[in-house]
């Protein structure tokens, strides 16, 4: 297929014409039709699909606090329909085997986000670091279920299902233990599948499942991606950002292949973008060059209040409910959605 060039950064083509930048890793990433997800089975439900626009907020805004006005003053709140729209429920690996991309960062905010707007959202966290878990308030050191006897010893996951401080938003707490999973589930039947199995069984409980995987492609994330239906990739708008990403992709592909042909790469979102260095316009251009409809409209700036939230076990929504964190958050979760009406009770 692609062809591997020696040097990335001199002999990448990812966008011919546009600009002599291009990001190192580029060249390695595959092509993006072959990861659509296997789509034959036909979806009536896509008909719930929803017009996006701030009157799906005011409709909810019974009591929890609407973002109406937030996503007004932002340039990339979106207009219907947006092409990340899916019908419920979805899951959402939340995905990229480096670490501290915003892989954890989004998926507590645009989790809250999705439940301020009224979808039932479940945040499985599948890091042994349990940033996720820690972020949303959640003490690690003290839980008497973890995700790691959901994928070990097959408790049922919502035994170790947590409610957070923000209504609809809840949380499958992990630990350090989880990190003997990777080992103790070599030998383990069905190891691929054990994650998938378990949301199984709570399908219809929620309207998003969010997976936060661990900086790897071993074999949680293998479950991560197994589970899902789609894969959401957060992009640092860095150099570096797409290094590694043809490696994550063609894991996607594989995972598609041969557990899970369903699975689509479904939306990247840029992150930590930062507005006073021109590298960062340049990433952003760059990867939508490459990536076009994937790439989200909304994009999250780097903001010191968006790395102090978690130490508060909040999510920005809460935490600096007017920040530009929460009101990026907020129109990501806007766009991600589509204004999907909800399903769940
Ligand atoms: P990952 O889960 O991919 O390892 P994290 O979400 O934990 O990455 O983010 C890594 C670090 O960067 C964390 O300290 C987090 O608070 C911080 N961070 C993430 N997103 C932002 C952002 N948009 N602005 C500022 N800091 C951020
Ligand atoms: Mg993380």
């Amino acid at each position: 297929m692609t062809e591997r060039a020696p040097d990335a950064v001199t002999q990448a083509k990812a966008s011919p014409g546009k600009s002599s930048f291009s990001l190192p890793g580029v060249e390695g990433i595959p092509a993006l039709d072959d990861l659509s997800g296997d789509r034959s089975q036909p979806t009536p439900e896509a008909a719930q699909v929803m017009t996006p626009s701030s009157a799906v907020l005011e409709e909810h805004d019974d009591g929890r606090t609407p973002a109406a006005g937030d996503a007004s003053m932002t340039s990339t709140a979106t207009s219907a329909p947006t092409p990340f729209q899916r019908p419920l429920p979805r899951t959402m690996a939340i995905a990229n085997q480096k670490g501290g991309v915003g892989k954890t960062t989004t998926a507590v905010n645009l989790g809250a986000c999705l439940a301020e707007l009224g979808y039932r959202t479940l945040v499985v966290d599948l890091d042994p670091q349990g940033n996720a878990s820690t972020g949303l308030g959640i003490n690690i050191r003290d839980l008497q279920a973890s995700m790691y006897d959901v994928v070990l010893n097959d408790l049922p996951i919502e035994d170790c299902v947590e409610a957070t401080a923000v209504r609809n938003l809840f949380c499958a707490p992990a630990a350090l233990d989880l990190a003997g999973a990777e080992i103790e589930l070599v030998p383990a039947f069905s190891r691929e599948m054990r994650l998938r199995r378990s949301l199984e069984a709570v399908r219809d409980d929620y309207d998003f499942v969010l997976i936060d995987c661990p900086p790897s492609l071993g074999l949680l994330t293998v479950n991560g991606l197994a589970a899902a239906s789609e894969v959401l990739v957060p992009i640092q708008c860095e150099y570096y950002a797409l290094e590694g990403l043809g490696q994550l992709l063609r894991n996607v592909q594989l995972v598609q292949r041969n557990l899970n042909p369903r699975l689509e790469l479904s939306a990247m979102v840029l992150v930590m973008y930062d507005a006073r260095t021109k590298l960062a316009d340049q990433v952003v251009h760059e990867v939508r060059d490459h990536f076009g409809e994937k790439v989200c409209n909304s994009i999250v700036p780097r903001t010191v209040r968006l790395s102090e939230a978690p130490s508060f076990g909040q999510p920005i929504i809460t935490f600096d409910p007017t920040s530009r964190g929460s009101i990026a958050y907020r129109s990501l979760a806007m766009e991600v959605s589509g204004g999907a009406a909800q399903r769940a009770g």
